[in-house]
């Protein structure tokens, strides 16, 4: 097996050293990232029935609200909504032996929540992720691979390693999938590997029912989603560099146009790169406190960097995202010129 298959092994050390962390009967805090989306959701219940397998006990927290069109993933009701239930996550928060972040590295996506893990010291931190450069000296573990397609990948692989595929059940099969097919955008991005698609058909053999995902996944909107979504692309789309890069920005006022709820945008941003020039796409989401970037790329375009560098995020070289604090007319303008400027640095065009 050449090593685009194999895009990640799991070091024995490694190993041991989480099983060390987690010997005995621990309280563990899983968390993951701001705006959860399929594949934190998917990668954290599935975690979170492992760990409560191995007779831990196990609290799984998310900064904010996730989007309706996942609510009825197997397992969502132990999520916890740190914005509607702060003090009971306080108070676990506090008395955890371990924490672990799965699907994102950087604790300024935790939002308000960072501060109940820096409160408890004392815990042992364990990362599960696939986002590029980890801050290594934050994690007492990391099981960190940046070039797997999604943090639900990295959790079956572990589950395997700790206790065999046969752990894995329907349920936990269901929402592990659904982290893989979301983050892979149905399988079609990068990192698909034979070794994804043996995971998938082991999966299927679990008795999965992929239409049935599907349709909850993608097609379980409401109204409003699918207008926004053609007025997202009509008036409000703008192609700039010669047809290379694309843009979409959505105000407050706008949004509440179309009873916008958390997550009807999600996805809008992949559209302008179905236009075969564009090479990078992004859209500006203002919600009352600040404007969140989405970026999307293809090829050699890293919107990582590009994140980093111009708008306080990173991500992965084909997906990143970041904020800005501006209004929207400024973010709009330092967004055209930040591609100008690495457009032009990078020779693209
Ligand atoms: P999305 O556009 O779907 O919100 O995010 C795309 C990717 O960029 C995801 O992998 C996400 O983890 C990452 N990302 C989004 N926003 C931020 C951010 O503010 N900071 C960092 N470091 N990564 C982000
Ligand atoms: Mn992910």
């Amino acid at each position: 097996m050449g090593t685009y298959d194999d895009a990640m092994t799991i070091s024995s050390h490694t190993l041991e050293q989480l099983r060390a962390i987690l010997e005995g009967e621990k309280r563990v805090l899983v968390v993951s990232h701001y705006n959860p989306d399929g594949d934190a959701l998917g990668s954290s219940i599935a975690w979170a029935r492992m760990l409560e397998g191995m007779g831990h006990t196990v609290m799984c927290v998310v900064p904010n609200r996730f989007p309706y069109f996942l609510e009825w993933m197997p397992g969502i009701e132990r999520i916890n909504v740190y914005t509607e239930r702060g003090g009971v996550v306080n108070e676990f928060a506090s008395k955890a032996d371990v924490v672990c972040c799965l699907d994102f590295n950087n604790i300024g996506r935790l939002e308000g929540l960072a501060e109940a893990i820096e409160a408890n010291a004392g815990a042992k931190r364990v990362l599960i992720d696939h986002h590029l450069a980890p801050p290594e000296e934050y994690f007492d573990v990391l099981f960190s691979y940046p070039e797997t397609s999604s943090t639900s990948y990295i959790v079956y692989k572990l589950i395997s390693r700790l206790a065999g595929s046969e752990a894995v059940d329907r349920d936990m099969g269901t929402v592990l999938y659904v982290g893989m097919m979301t983050d892979t955008g149905n399988f079609s991005f990068s990192f698909l590997t034979g070794d994804l698609f043996r995971i998938v058909a082991d999966l299927v053999n679990k008795g999965i029912d992929i239409p049935y995902i599907n349709f909850k996944v993608y097609n379980s909107y409401s109204e409003g989603r699918v207008r926004l979504l053609s007025y997202a692309l009509g008036p409000k789309m703008e192609i700039i560099e010669n047809g290379q890069a694309a843009l979409i920005s959505l105000k407050e006022n706008e949004l509440r146009r179309f009873h916008f709820k958390q997550g009807d945008s999600e996805g809008f941003v992949n559209y302008p790169l179905s236009i075969e020039k564009v090479k990078m796409s992004a859209m500006l989401l203002q919600n009352h406190r600040f404007i969140r970037i989405s970026l999307r790329s293809r090829g050699d375009v890293d919107v990582n960097l590009f994140a980093r560098r111009y708008f306080d995020g990173g991500g992965h070289k084909n997906a990143a995202g970041g904020k800005s604090t501006d209004t929207m007319e400024e973010t709009i303008e330092r967004y055209k010129r930040a591609v100008r400027e690495y457009f032009q640095e990078e020779g693209i065009g």
